[in-house]
């Protein structure tokens, strides 16, 4: 058997175990390192969608309004994980207190309708 030396992401320390699997049977490790911000991590990214630096440009990016495919080419994503990292960062950017909040969005259709019983 080889092993091979795994660093963490974020601190580049050696103290690291295995920590079971994912869903997908992807090996997940944990830092054993105190100061660490991130204690679970991945050896390699799962996709490019998940990569804390490909998320961000995906926000700029909207930013400057490039639309959802042409992020999606640009970063080589695909244009649902756009959609979703947008709709997840503008969650955490939009994040207040209870306060009716449901009011103040604008209802819109869904393209699909849908579907009510009775009435
Ligand atoms: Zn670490």
């Amino acid at each position: 058997m080889v092993s091979v030396p795994v660093y963490c992401p974020y601190c580049q320390s050696t103290e690291v175990i295995k920590a079971g699997k994912q869903a997908n049977g992807t090996q997940r490790y944990q830092c054993h390192n105190g100061q660490c911000v991130r204690r679970i991590f991945l050896l390699h990214d799962q996709d490019r969608g998940r990569v804390p630096e490909v998320r961000r440009q995906v926000v700029d990016l909207a930013l400057n309004r490039s639309g959802i495919r042409d992020t999606a080419r640009v970063l080589r994503i695909s244009p649902t994980t756009v959609l979703a990292v947008l709709k997840k960062s503008r969650r955490a950017a939009t994040r207040q207190p209870h306060v009716a909040a449901s009011s103040s969005f604008t209802r819109r259709p869904r393209p699909g309708g849908t579907r009510r019983r009775g009435g």
